[in-house]
């Protein structure tokens, strides 16, 4: 089995459904004692939040590619970041390390391909919604994205960072999600992708009307995947 590379900490609410996400993978596959094998290195939330706000991605990289060559020491054979948002700067902080990324766009446009999605609606902060680092790599697989109005992304990011990465999660905001969920499908969304780590807290397939495509877990099963077949 191979050594899964965490930057995690991103918030710290959603590494632990990393965590345990992979290990349930690897019990699943292999069964009996066996968990999986991970260096994680965990980040100050704080002061990646204030970067982000400064847009200072340039200190992110710092932090970030110091962070990716520590786990890379301690053994990892491949690198996570555990965020959508931070995959902003994921071309600068893969190559500073030469274990390949697992990139959490690419993971998920394999799975909508596999299922032929071909126009879905993307949910995150607004930096993932409205920037094109995200957007493009799910385009270049032929997906086409749509996003939330310029109100409703508003709302989207807010209740990220105000809640949901804070580990809050109320049902005033669930509502918020499910509106703006229908509003896509409306306009022609086939699945919806929960393009931030933390929005499964907040809905699941049960209470919408599309299919979600969860992000966390589709990263984690794809870091189990080259764990266990390289
Ligand atoms: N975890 C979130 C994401 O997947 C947001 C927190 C962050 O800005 O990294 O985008």
């Amino acid at each position: 089995m191979k050594t899964i590379g965490l930057l995690g900490g991103m918030s710290w609410e959603s590494t632990t459904n990393y965590y345990k996400a992979i290990n349930e993978g690897v019990k699943s596959e292999l069964g009996g004692f066996h968990s999986a094998k991970i260096a994680m290195y965990s980040v100050d939330f704080a002061e990646i939040a204030a970067l982000q706000n400064s847009e200072d991605w340039q200190q992110t990289v710092t932090i970030l590619s110091k962070a990716a060559k520590a786990v890379e020491s301690a053994g990892a054979d491949c690198l996570l970041i555990c965020t959508n948002t931070m995959h902003k700067v994921a071309n600068d902080v893969a190559s500073s390390v030469s274990i390949p990324l697992i990139h959490i766009a690419d993971a998920t446009a394999d799975e909508l391909n596999k299922d032929d999605r071909r126009i879905v609606g993307l949910l995150g902060t607004a930096f993932t919604m409205e920037q094109r680092f995200y957007k493009e790599r799910l385009e270049a697989q032929g997906i086409k994205v749509l996003v939330p109005n310029g109100v409703q992304r508003k709302l989207v990011h807010d209740i990220i960072y105000r809640e949901l990465v804070q580990g809050e999660v109320k049902i005033n905001s669930r509502q918020d999600y499910l509106e703006v969920i229908a509003d896509l499908k409306e306009q022609g969304a086939e699945a919806i992708i929960l393009g931030c780590t933390e929005i499964a807290m907040l809905i699941n397939e049960e209470v919408t009307p599309v299919p979600l495509y969860d992000t966390t877990k589709i990263h984690s099963a794809a870091a189990v995947k080259f764990a266990l077949n390289g």
